[in-house]
Formats: C-alpha cells, sequence, structure tokens
C-alpha cells in the first residue's frame, strides 16, 4: 500500500491499494458520517457496489444510487433526482457521498456534493485509469450544460481518495490504453522518472502487474497534485497539464467522439512536440521520443477521415470564445514544458499534417 498527501487549503489522503479491505478505516480517519450514500454509473454497479457496501457496513446507514454510464449522463437531469433522493433520505451536513466510478462519476457525485446543503463531506473511489491518476484529485467538479463540457461547476476537494487499482482488471482494454495517455502526459510535462519507469515497465504495466501500476500511479499522481497545489483554480502553472488537449480537444469533437480523449490527447501532444521542435524549442530526438512512448502504448492508430481544417477551425473557434487566450503547451525536453500563446493557424496545420503522415 502507498499512501500520499495531497497538502494544501484542505489537505486529503490518497490511498493506493490493491483491494477494498482498507476502505472502512481509511473513511473513519477523515470522517464519522450520520450515513452514507454510495453513487456509481451501471456499469460500475454489478462489479463493485456490493462489496464496497460491505466493507462500509456497520460504519452508518449505507444508501445508493446508480445512474446510466456514460458521459451522455452527466448532466443536470441527472443530479435533480439524486437531490431528491437525498432529501427523501434526510441526509445533512454530515452524510457522506462515496463516489464510485471513472470520471463521471466523480465528477457528478462531486458537484452533488459541492452543492447540497452548500457542500458535505464526498471520498473519492476511482475505478479508471483516468480517475485514478487524473480526475479524482484535483478539486474540478461538474457537469456538462448544452453542448459544453464542464460548463456547470466548482472547485471542491474530495476528503480522501481510495484506489483499488484492481479494479483496472475490469476496465475494457481500450479505455485502459486511452487513460494511460494522461499518465504519458505527466511524464512528459514534469517527471522524466516517470518516463523512463514507463518505458522500462512497458509490459508489466499492459499485463496489469499491480506493483507496477501502483509505482506508476503514485508517480502520476504526484505531478498532478504538485502542480495543482501551486495553483488550485488554474491562474497559471495548472494550464500545462493540458499538454496534448488544444489539439486533441478539437480532434476528439471533429472525429464525433469516435477517437478517445487520451487517444486525442496522444496525437495532441505528438502535434504540441512538432510544432516546438520546428520552433527550435526541443531536438528531434524529443519529438521521436514523445511519439515512440504513444506507439509503445498503441495509442497512435492511423489517423482517417479527419478533416484537418476543420480542427484548426475548432482550436481557432476556441479561442475566440475565450477572448484569444487559448495558449498551447509546448516542449523543451521531456519534464519541461511552457505555455505559450502565439501559436498559428499554419503552424497547427503543418502538425496534423505530419502527425497524419507518420500515424499510418
Ligand atoms: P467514465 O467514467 O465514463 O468511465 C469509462 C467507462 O468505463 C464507463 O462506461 C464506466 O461505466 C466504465 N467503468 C468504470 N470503471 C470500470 C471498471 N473498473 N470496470 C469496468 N468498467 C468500468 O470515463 P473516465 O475516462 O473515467 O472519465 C472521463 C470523465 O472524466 C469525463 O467526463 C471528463 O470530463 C472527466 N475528467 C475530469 C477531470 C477533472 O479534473 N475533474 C479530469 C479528467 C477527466
Ligand atoms: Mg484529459
Amino acid at each position: 500500500m502507498k499512501r500520499l498527501e495531497k497538502t494544501s487549503t484542505r489537505p486529503y489522503p490518497i490511498v493506493l491499494t490493491f483491494d477494498f479491505e482498507g476502505l472502512a478505516d481509511a473513511v473513519l480517519e477523515v470522517t464519522r458520517p450520520s450515513c452514507i450514500m454510495i453513487i456509481t454509473d451501471s456499469h460500475v454497479a454489478p462489479l463493485y457496489l456490493e462489496q464496497v457496501c460491505e466493507k462500509l457496513k456497520g460504519i452508518a446507514p449505507i444508501y445508493s444510487t446508480v445512474f446510466e454510464a456514460g458521459e451522455q449522463s452527466k448532466h443536470l437531469g441527472t443530479v435533480t433526482p439524486i437531490y431528491d433522493t437525498f432529501i427523501e433520505y434526510q441526509m445533512d451536513r454530515s452524510s457522506l457521498i462515496v463516489a464510485l466510478g471513472g470520471g463521471v462519476v466523480g465528477d457528478l457525485a462531486g458537484f452533488i456534493a459541492s452543492s447540497y446543503m452548500r457542500g458535505i463531506p464526498f471520498v473519492q473511489i476511482p475505478t479508471t485509469v483516468v480517475s485514478q491518476n487524473d480526475s479524482s484529485m484535483g478539486g474540478k467538479v461538474g457537469v456538462d450544460y448544452l453542448m459544453h463540457k464542464n460548463m456547470i461547476g466548482a472547485f471542491y476537494q474530495p476528503s480522501l481518495v481510495y484506489t483499488n487499482l484492481a479494479t483496472l482488471k475490469t476496465l475494457p482494454e481500450r479505455e485502459v490504453l486511452s487513460g494511460l495517455a494522461e499518465v504519458l502526459k505527466h511524464a512528459f510535462i514534469k517527471n522524466k522518472a516517470l518516463y523512463d519507469y514507463l518505458l522500462e515497465k512497458r509490459d508489466k504495466i499492459l499485463a496489469q502487474d499491480l506493483e507496477a501500476l501502483e509505482e506508476m500511479t503514485y508517480a502520476s499522481c504526484l505531478v498532478k497534485c504538485r502542480v495543482v497545489e501551486a495553483d488550485t483554480r488554474e491562474m497559471g502553472l495548472r494550464k500545462i497539464l493540458n499538454f496534448g488537449h488544444t489539439l486533441g480537444h478539437a480532434l476528439e469533437t471533429v472525429s464525433n467522439f469516435t477517437i478517445l480523449h487520451g487517444e486525442c490527447v496522444a496525437y495532441g501532444m505528438v502535434m504540441a512536440a512538432w510544432i516546438s521542435f520546428k520552433r527550435g524549442l526541443c531536438t528531434q530526438t524529443t519529438l521521436e521520443t514523445i511519439k515512440s512512448l504513444c506507439d509503445d502504448y498503441h495509442l497512435l492508430q492511423p489517423l482517417q477521415n479527419i478533416e484537418l481544417d476543420k480542427v484548426v477551425a475548432h482550436v481557432v473557434f476556441d479561442k475566440k470564445k475565450s477572448y484569444g487566450q487559448v495558449p498551447f503547451i509546448l516542449i523543451y525536453d521531456i519534464g519541461q514544458v511552457d505555455i505559450i500563446k502565439d501559436v498559428t493557424e499554419d503552424e497547427m496545420r503543418q502538425a496534423l499534417i505530419y502527425t497524419q503522415e507518420t500515424c499510418q
């Protein structure tokens, strides 16, 4: 078992382990709830809800609510019936929400926790690579609104993150690989040792060797926590977590979400590295290193049927929406990046062409 402490205005422990055995003790260390409401989705509930209820038994009365899995459930229409349930069960300020699932569950349950009675405690039990390495820490919670992702939300920290790495065994392989793109990102932006680890232990990580996953997740969480601690509300440094996300997000939208988020981030990181290389900020070796690690983790499938101009147009549209401030994260070396605001449309187009030609 590994444990790190997210230190900041509101510290909370992040426990990495291989089962749910220590869950009750970990919860009791941070709160003495009057009752517990587990929020989860329709894929995770049949796999883990019973086990989690069993482990929490005896602490307080336990209730659960299950919504349909998927991003399409991450909206206010899912939230309001859950508030109704809370009122029905007379949940109060000392009631505890447990978010059991991936990033969708964590963001939605965290948002409910932040807003019900002006904020009640919540615990994250992340069950995807994305949520274990990214979304469960950092305090961004929220839901999508109309066509806008994460438009309604808050900064609200959990009381505890309890990660059972063995839950990844049931996650579909494509979701695992896609999630690993965010881990690669953490290595590229801030941790050369994590890069070396990902390179050396690739086979073990892909085979889901639990010790290797624990080591990797510990290092990856540390990057996320340290960056967030320095800039919780994303005024500056936190933006480096968007490495690969500017073009990646545009690609995701233009592909109509047929290419998964992490896959798009991998293309986005290669494109950002290509722009960095062309600007003389990094060497060709750095560019090739990034591409090759993404390849090692099977993230760069051929990029077909994508209209490149639409991708660029999407970034430009985002830029207009945010008053010309869509920052690009460019790379100098593995572990060293910076925020750059003057990347041109032509650079983006060339980077897309390079990626399309080299990812065959
Ligand atoms: P997800 O929560 O939709 O999970 C992916 C799929 O896997 C779902 O179908 C889910 O039901 C299923 N699943 C989850 N755990 C499983 C398991 N152990 N075994 C089998 N199936 C399992 O997606 P995600 O990739 O975890 O998260 C994406 C969401 O996270 C997006 O909404 C994104 O906006 C958000 N996000 C938030 C932050 C943040 O800082 N708050 C950061 C990154 C992403
Ligand atoms: Mg991301």
